[in-house]
């Protein structure tokens, strides 16, 4: 594996960084996941733009790496892995921190007068996409309290939260997390790692409606769960952006999907062992999977 570490392509075994990396002590860093499709981009400049989001938001210098300048990066990091520039579905992965200082110190690190430089790093692998059959049999979730910092909108590097939730699903024998607030509220935000989504009956027209949370602090601006949005919308379908209770996405959902960029759609069938809709992938869910490859053909060509 060729990886891409402060303007050089080496390989991983290689690649050092720092202790004092101020991503390594105090989780100060953003990343980016990206898609490419043989090659190609899916949805960048809703990538790039998040990017660019995050480091304002932490005040990170980047303004030397141009989006032009990183395009050329992801291109030579596909093209040295082992044909992945060829794969059908692979990802970028791009994290940078706030580079590494020769002490720690919480306040942003100044060294001989100057700023000192972000790490950026970047990887990419191959994204496997489940068997048609097994994607229709769907997966299962498990709810968790979300315990997240208030600012989960930051696409930054930590991810702890994350990370047990993840784990407290895979105990519980479930495939995925997904976080429900605290209080007595019980609302639906998001998955560990991908937007939720819930199909719902639509009392107005007597037909169903597609719900998920609205763009706030408390979820991460999903790049896919936004095209999912504006894919259903083009195509006449009835999308409500604010956030479920626990009971809807339990009780009354007909389908539940999460999305995420390595993930596209996935079909949650059962919830806390609890079977959603007839537990296996339901008709929308099918339908926007095909409206998004729809589209990531129009952009992509695959
Ligand atoms: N929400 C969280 C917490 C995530 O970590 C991710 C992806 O990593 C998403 C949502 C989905 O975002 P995207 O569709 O841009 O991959």
């Amino acid at each position: 594996m060729i990886v891409y570490l402060n303007g050089e392509f080496l390989p991983q075994e290689e690649a050092k960084v720092s202790p004092t990396d101020r991503g390594f002590l105090f989780g100060d860093g953003i990343y980016e996941a990206i898609p490419y499709y043989k090659g190609k981009p899916f949805a960048f400049d809703g990538h790039w733009k998040r990017l660019q989001d995050g480091l304002g938001f932490l005040r990170i210098d980047f303004a030397d790496h141009d989006e032009e300048k990183m395009k050329k990066v992801f291109d030579e990091l596909l093209n040295r892995n082992n044909g992945l520039q060829q794969m059908t579905r692979a990802m970028i992965y791009l994290q940078i921190t706030r580079g590494a200082p020769p002490t720690r110190s919480h306040v942003f690190p100044v060294s001989n007068g100057t700023v000192v430089k972000p790490t950026v790093f970047a990887t990419c692998q191959e994204i496997a996409y489940p068997s048609p059959e097994r994607w229709t049999a769907g997966f299962s979730a498990a709810l968790v309290p979300d315990q997240r910092w208030g600012r989960v909108d930051i696409k930054t590097v930590n991810l702890l939260a994350n990370v047990l939730a993840a784990q407290e699903a895979k105990d519980k024998g479930a495939d995925e997390a997904i976080f429900v607030t605290e209080d007595d509220a019980h609302l639906i935000t998001e998955g560990s790692k991908a937007n939720v989504f819930g199909i719902l009956k639509d009392d107005a027209n007597g037909g169903s409606k597609i719900v998920t949370h609205p763009l706030s602090r408390q979820i991460l601006p999903g790049i896919t769960r936004n095209m999912v949005v504006q894919v259903a919308r083009n195509a006449g379908l009835i999308v409500e952006e604010r956030a479920m209770t626990r009971a809807e996405l339990t009780e009354e959902a007909q389908e539940v999907f999460i999305t995420s960029t390595t993930t596209e759609i996935k079909p949650i069938v059962k919830i806390d062992g609890k079977v959603v809709g007839d537990g296996k992938a339901g008709p929308m869910s099918t339908k926007l999977v095909a409206l998004l490859r729809s589209q990531i053909e129009v952009e992509t060509g695959v």
